[in-house]
């Protein structure tokens, strides 16, 4: 390299200096595949710590959304928000105009080869394949629902309520067919949740559940408490029944759920079966897939496979109680983990701690939460548990609006160790369960809970919030069951 000329000025040396640098500057290319709250999470935070000149960022996404809500459909399919456009967070033009984040939508990632790091992407209005190299990738493909294999189950009139397009086709199935009667297969926080948005468009609706209760994620007398709410509120619940088929008419949409318990008449379907990680493309490219069927990675988001990243509902990640490989599909999750990788690709450091499995709902004016482990699921991680549950008010008794609590605790037999809470009550009830977490984080015992210093006054609680009563049963437990 030639010497900096000598009679130039010190700026003119340093700024041809700096010149030179950027000309010998690498720069390196992410590519990103999934273009909702992990990846663009990832692509923005990466981008927030290198420019352009050093990191280009190119990201598929193979619908017409860029970071969408998810979380909003059923609300937005419920009527409670009226544009589409609002659960977007940021649009594609958004990306590349403010970050120079080349995103592009309708765009599918279908290979991926780790030895030559490139994709395939398919142009999906053009039909076109063309591949792409990289030196850094990020799988961010989410969760794809799980659909019972049933005949007629891809019937039309049967829909997932996975993506905003999804969610446009039922509300145009709703304005154009005015159906009467909705069967929501399955009854997980999602189904509920759709259960909910039927009930408020007008529908009658039949919630169909293979297990005995909604909401498995919850222990049985607390998925009972949900049960009972459901059907208070006119919902007509179908538990421990599974769907054996779709039956339609001659145009082909839906007229009935065919259960083991006889048919039920629908107009329309929804799909709340749950999830499983979308990892398909990176198992095809041996990216390694872990026992919950997440892509596996280490806590700063990285695969085994050189240059390979995962973020969001299809990696694995672990659970803080039980310690066990899980994957968990929440956009709480998915957020984290892609700020998480995007931080390492940025060149800082991170690492992601784990997950309690921490999450709310509302079925009506039902809310229901949950953090760290059930009792049955305390049981089956190798727990010794303890296990109570309180009634209380959600306000001072006396005062107005004072509503129902139930709260069961789990701790651990012999050291009062938290493990986990569920609740279900109505206004005010659910975002308690952010103590519990918070405690469950750090490991506390019940012990400890029980004389944290919470707030009280008689709007917000009584004097002994739920928590702290809850928290002084199981302790009571913990001691009476001794070592
Ligand atoms: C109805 C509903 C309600 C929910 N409510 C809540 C809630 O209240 N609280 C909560 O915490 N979580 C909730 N979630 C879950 C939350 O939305 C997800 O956990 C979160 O969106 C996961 O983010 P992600 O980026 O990992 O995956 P996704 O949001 O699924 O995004 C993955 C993206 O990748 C794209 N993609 C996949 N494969 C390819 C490919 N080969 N090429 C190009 N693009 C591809 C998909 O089109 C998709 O846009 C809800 C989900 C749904 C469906």
């Amino acid at each position: 390299m030639a010497p900096l000329p000598r009679a130039t000025s010190a700026t003119e040396r340093s700024s041809t200096a700096r010149r030179r640098i950027q000309e010998y500057q690498v720069t390196e290319r992410l590519i990103v595949i999934g273009g909702d709250a992990a990846g663009m999470s990832a692509a923005s935070q990466a981008r927030r710590l290198k420019g352009p000149d050093e990191l280009e960022i190119l990201a598929f996404e193979r619908g017409r959304f860029t970071s969408y809500a998810a979380c909003g459909i059923p609300y937005w399919i419920g009527g409670l928000i009226g544009e589409r456009d609002e659960l977007v967070a940021r649009a594609p033009e958004v990306f590349r105009e403010k970050q120079s984040i080349d995103v592009r939508t309708g765009h599918e990632v279908v290979g991926i080869d780790t030895g030559a790091r490139t994709v395939t992407v398919r142009d999906l209005a053009a039909g076109e394949e063309a591949e792409h190299a990289y030196d850094q990738l990020l799988v961010a493909t989410g969760a794809t629902p799980l659909r019972p294999p049933v005949p007629g189950i891809d019937a039309d009139g049967v829909f997932g309520v996975q993506t905003l397009e999804h969610g446009q086709k039922v509300l145009d199935a709703l304005a154009d067919r005015d159906p009467q009667r909705a069967v929501v297969i399955g009854a997980g926080y999602i189904g509920i949740e759709m259960a909910e948005a039927m009930l408020l468009r007008g529908l009658e609706v039949h919630v169909v559940e293979m297990a005995d209760q909604p909401m498995s994620t919850l222990d049985p007398e607390m998925g009972d408490l949900v049960a009972d709410a459901m059907r208070r509120m006119g919902m007509h619940l179908h538990l421990g029944v599974a769907v054996e088929g779709i039956a339609t008419g001659e145009d082909e949409w839906i007229r009935g759920v065919v259960t083991a318990d006889g048919t039920l008449e629908a107009d329309i379907a929804v799909l709340g079966t749950g999830t499983r990680p979308f990892s398909d493309l990176a198992a095809d490219a041996e990216i390694p897939i872990g026992p919950s069927r997440g892509i596996v990675t280490d806590r700063r988001q990285r695969t085994p496979v050189d240059g390979g990243w995962a973020a969001g509902d299809c990696a694995e990640t672990f659970h803080r109680v039980s310690r066990s490989p899980v994957s968990i599909a929440l956009g709480t999750i998915a957020n984290k983990q892609g700020r998480i990788a995007g931080l390492n690709l940025g060149g800082s450091y991170s690492a992601f701690p784990g997950v309690l499995g921490t999450a709310v709902t509302k079925v009506c004016e039902m809310e229901i939460a949950r953090t760290g482990l059930g009792e049955t699921a305390a049981q089956a991680a190798g727990f010794e548990v303890v296990a109570e549950t309180i009634k209380g008010t959600t306000r001072a008794h006396y005062y107005p609006d004072a509503t129902p609590i139930t709260i069961k605790t789990v701790a651990e037999r012999g050291t009062g160790r938290l493990l986990g809470a569920q609740i279900v009550g109505r206004e005010g009830a659910a975002k308690r369960i952010d103590v519990f977490a918070t405690a469950l984080w750090n490991e506390m015992t019940v012990d400890d809970l029980l004389n944290v210093d919470l707030s009280y006054a008689p709007p917000f609680s009584p004097v002994w919030d739920p928590i702290l009563i809850a928290a002084r049963k199981v302790d009571g437990a913990v001691r009476a069951a001794g070592l």
